[in-house]
């Protein structure tokens, strides 16, 4: 049985105080779910966080790591410094990180695997930009980032992997895909997964969809078959939003 999953990504955004804030709501609106929830500060906060929710099942993911282990990487995280603070989730090739810090699927494949030689669970991001669809690309650029960077892995890695589908068209621009469109891509994506592994593989991943999920959209969303969730930007800054997405689950 694959999970529920509502995850906020915090981007570049709140400081330690806002933090620290925005979680003690979020945890005493938190409503009783059988989905997981998991919200990615930034990283100056992530140890802050873990300590703000200790008592609470909501779970503290990084918004991204290196693949080195340690060594002269100016400016960066590595999987153990996660670990030893208590953070055992990682968002990996979110499209931000692609587009504006040139993660490519070489890159990304390499940060999978370091993540789970470290017994890490991987939420990986992937999407077609607005061109992509436009010229009815969309299902091979989705196969191709998705062969790129995942399907080198043993059979077994797959069940520390949890998928975000997230159109870059759609990520904090107010554009949705609509529930059809997002059931359509997510079959797809099962579809390819069984091709290159198996059925049982392709059914127990959970695949999340990503792009300006709303309260107002979130329903219809999560109601689609294959869609087991979010991954939330924006409204997952605002208590009241994410906790409304959070219901729809
Ligand atoms: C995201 O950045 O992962 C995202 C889905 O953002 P938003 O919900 O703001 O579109």
């Amino acid at each position: 049985m694959r999970s529920k999953i509502v995850a906020g990504n915090w981007k570049m955004n709140k400081n330690l105080a806002e933090t620290e804030a925005l979680l003690t709501e979020l945890a005493a609106k938190l409503p009783d779910t059988q989905a997981e929830v998991m919200v990615a500060p930034t990283f100056v906060n992530l140890a802050a966080a873990v300590h703000t929710l200790d008592s609470s099942v909501i779970e503290v993911i990084a918004q991204n790591m290196h693949f080195a282990e340690s060594g002269a990487y100016t400016g960066e995280i590595s999987a153990d410094m996660l670990l030893n603070i208590g953070i055992d989730t990682v968002i990996i090739g979110h499209s931000e990180r692609r587009a504006y810090f040139g993660e490519t699927d070489e890159i990304l494949a390499k940060k999978v695997k370091a993540a789970l030689a470290k017994n890490m669970r991987v939420m990986f991001c992937f999407g077609e930009e607005l061109d992509d669809r436009k010229s009815d690309n969309h299902f091979k650029v989705v196969e191709s980032q998705l062969k790129n960077a995942l399907f080198s892995l043993e059979a077994s890695d797959w069940g520390k992997i949890v998928l975000a589908y997230e159109p870059v068209w759609a990520i904090g621009t107010g554009e949705t895909a609509s529930p059809e469109q997002a059931q359509e891509m997510h079959a797809f994506i099962r579809k390819t997964i069984t091709e290159a592994y198996d059925a049982s593989i392709a059914n127990n991943v959970s695949i999340l969809y990503g792009g300006s999920v709303k309260p107002a959209n979130a329903v219809e969303i999560f109601g689609k078959p294959d869609v087991d969730g979010g991954l939330i930007g924006g409204a997952s800054l605002v208590a009241d939003d994410f906790v409304a997405i959070i219901k729809a689950i």
